[in-house]
C-alpha cells in the first residue's frame, strides 16, 4: 500500500511561529532514510514574497502516524531556500550547529510542555458569560466538576507512545482546562523535535472532538495561571556532581544572560513572568532549591543527593524548544567547559 507522509514544518507566523503540514503519497516500503525532499508556497506562509515563494521541505525526523496507522508516517522538515541554506525561521539549523559543538558533554532535556484548551471563545470548563470557581481544585484534579478535556488528552497520549515520542508523563494543570505534558530526558535535537510532533498531534487529536489547543501563555486575563513550558536540563557533569549544578545556575544569571534568555523564551513571556502565579518577575533573577518562585530550581533531591538537572521555569507555553534549548546549551556548557 502507498504511504500517507504528513510532511510538518514551523512556518513564519509572528510573532510565534505555527505549525503546517501537507501529506505526499509515497511508493509502498519507502525506507524512513529515504524520504524525499519536498516544497511549499512560502508566500502563503508568511515565509517568502509570492516572486520567488519556493521553499524546500527537508526531512529531518520522521516516526509512525498514529492517526493514520498501517506504514504511514509523519515527517518533521526544516526549510531550507532552494540554494540549500536555511530559511530564517529555521531556528533547528543554528541548535544543530550549537548542540554538536557540545555533545561531548551530553546535555539532555525535559520539557514540560502547558497548554489549554478552548471551545469557541472560552477555555473549556469555564462557563458562559462567567467564570469557573477559582483555582485550587484543579490541578492534578479528578471528577467532572474539576477536570476538563481529559479524553482528548488520553486519545494524545496514545498516539504520542504509539509514534514513539520519549512522553515521559502528563497531569490536569492549575488552570480548568489546562494540561501539561513532559518530554524527555532526551538529547537537544530530539526533545526538541518530539516537542513539535506531540504538538502537532496535540492540535490534531483536539480538531476530531470538536475542540482546540492553544499554547497562549496567558489564555484567561486576571487571577489564572499562565502556561509555561518549563525546561529541565542536565549534563553528564551536573547529574555526577553539585558544582556543575551550581556552576549552570549562576551562568544564566551571568551579565546579559538573563535578558538575553527571556527575550527569547516567547512571545509575550513579561506578562506571564510577573512575579505572581509561580513565577519569578522576568527582570530578576534568580535560583534556589524547591522554589517555584525563582527563575531556576533546583529540585530539593537534587540538592540532597548533591547531582542531577535544573528547571529553568521561564520559557512559555509558546516558546520555541529549538531556540530554549540552543540558548541553555550554549550559556551553560560554554561555562562548564572552562
Ligand atoms: P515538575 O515537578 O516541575 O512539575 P515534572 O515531573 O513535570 O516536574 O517534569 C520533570 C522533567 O524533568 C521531566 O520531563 C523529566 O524528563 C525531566 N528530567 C528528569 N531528569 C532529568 C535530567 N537528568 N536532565 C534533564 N531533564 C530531566
Ligand atoms: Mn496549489
Ligand atoms: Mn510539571
Ligand atoms: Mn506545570
Ligand atoms: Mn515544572
Amino acid at each position: 500500500m502507498s504511504i500517507k507522509a504528513e510532511y510538518l514544518w514551523t512556518d513564519g507566523s509572528q510573532p510565534t511561529a505555527k505549525l503546517r503540514s501537507k501529506t505526499r503519497i509515497l511508493a509502498p516500503g519507502t525506507a524512513a532514510d529515504a524520504l524525499p525532499t519536498w516544497g511549499f508556497d512560502g508566500s502563503s506562509t508568511g515565509q517568502a514574497e509570492g516572486g520567488s515563494s519556493d521553499l524546500v521541505l527537508t526531512p529531518v525526523f520522521s516516526c509512525p502516524d498514529p492517526l493514520r496507522g498501517g506504514e504511514h508516517l509523519l515527517v518533521l522538515c526544516e526549510v531550507h531556500h532552494v540554494d540549500g541554506t536555511p530559511h530564517p525561521s529555521n531556528t533547528r539549523a543554528a541548535l544543530r550547529a550549537v548542540a554538536e559543538r557540545h555533545e561531548g558533554q551530553e546535555p539532555l532535556f525535559g520539557i514540560e510542555q502547558e497548554y489549554t484548551f478552548f471551545e469557541g471563545a472560552r477555555p473549556l470548563g469555564f462557563p458562559e458569560g462567567g467564570f469557573p470557581a477559582p483555582q485550587g481544585g484543579y490541578y492534578c484534579g479528578v471528577g467532572a466538576d474539576e477536570v476538563f478535556g481529559r479524553a482528548v488528552v488520553e486519545k494524545h497520549l496514545d498516539h504520542c507512545l504509539a509514534a514513539g515520542l520519549g512522553v515521559s508523563g502528563i497531569n490536569a494543570e492549575v488552570m480548568p482546562g489546562q494540561w501539561e505534558f513532559q518530554i524527555g530526558p532526551l538529547a537537544p535535537l530530539a526533545v526538541a523535535d518530539h516537542i513539535w510532533v506531540a504538538r502537532w498531534l496535540l492540535f490534531r487529536t483536539a480538531e476530531d472532538f470538536g475542540i482546540s489547543a492553544t499554547l497562549d501563555p496567558k489564555p484567561a486575563k486576571g487571577d489564572w495561571n499562565g502556561a509555561g513550558a518549563h525546561t529541565n536540563f542536565s549534563t553528564r557533569a551536573m547529574r555526577e556532581g553539585y558544582d556543575a549544578i551550581v556552576t549552570a545556575c549562576e551562568a544564566l544569571g551571568a551579565e546579559g544572560k538573563p535578558l538575553e534568555h527571556v527575550r527569547a523564551y516567547g512571545a509575550g513571556v513579561q506578562e506571564r513572568l510577573t512575579g505572581a502565579h509561580e513565577t519569578a518577575p522576568w527582570d530578576e533573577y534568580s535560583y534556589g532549591v524547591s522554589d517555584r518562585g525563582a527563575s531556576v530550581r533546583i529540585p530539593w533531591q537534587v540538592e540532597q543527593e548533591k547531582k542531577g538537572y535544573i528547571e529553568d521555569r521561564r520559557p512559555n507555553a509558546n516558546a520555541d524548544p529549538y531556540v530554549v534549548t540552543r540558548l541553555m546549551v550554549d550559556t551553560c556548557c560554554t561555562a562548564l567547559e572552562k
